[in-house]
């Protein structure tokens, strides 16, 4: 995706009100992101853990959500990730809850899904793969998978939308 500035994501939210969107507070590492080499860039606020957020691009503008209190899936069994569905990853899956947008979300409805706890995705979908008989180029085994996190990703957000 194309680079963003703190504010350009303030300005982003579609499911957080005007103070929830001011007390955002962004990783320290956040002017060392790769955009080139991510789909969707996630991160739990450091202030307030019960709060994480989660931009990507949707028709080359960004689009950020604000997910609600993580809770682990069956400790000790390993879930899926619904966005990258990586299972190499040792990054542990959480149970993400976004407010839904607008006034369903108002009154209180709200989407889940299953997301990695640090938001390795765009991470994941570029580690090497393997060749295999069915899938001989691993360059496009890389690029399915990225168009796949990134179509999931989106849809993941027009739910929080509708
Ligand atoms: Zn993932």
């Amino acid at each position: 995706m194309k680079a963003l500035t703190q504010a350009a994501i303030r300005k982003s939210f579609i499911n957080a009100s005007r103070s929830q969107t001011a007390a955002v507070n962004f990783p320290a590492d956040f002017d060392e992101v790769d955009w080139e080499n991510t789909d969707q860039y996630g991160w739990r606020d450091h202030k307030m853990p019960q709060r994480s957020y989660l931009v990507t691009e949707l028709d080359g503008k960004p689009v950020t959500i604000l997910l609600r209190a993580p809770e682990l899936v069956s400790a000790g069994r390993k879930a899926m990730c619904a966005l990258c569905e990586d299972l190499e990853d040792n990054d542990d899956v959480y149970l993400f809850v976004a407010p839904k947008a607008g006034a369903s979300g108002k009154n209180g409805n709200s989407v889940g899904t299953l997301i990695h706890s640090a938001f390795s995705c765009s991470r994941n979908v570029r580690a090497d793969v393997l060749p295999t008989p069915i899938h001989p180029d691993p360059e496009l085994v890389k690029a399915e998978r990225i168009r796949k996190l990134a179509e999931r990703t989106a849809q993941f957000i027009q739910k929080v939308r509708s």
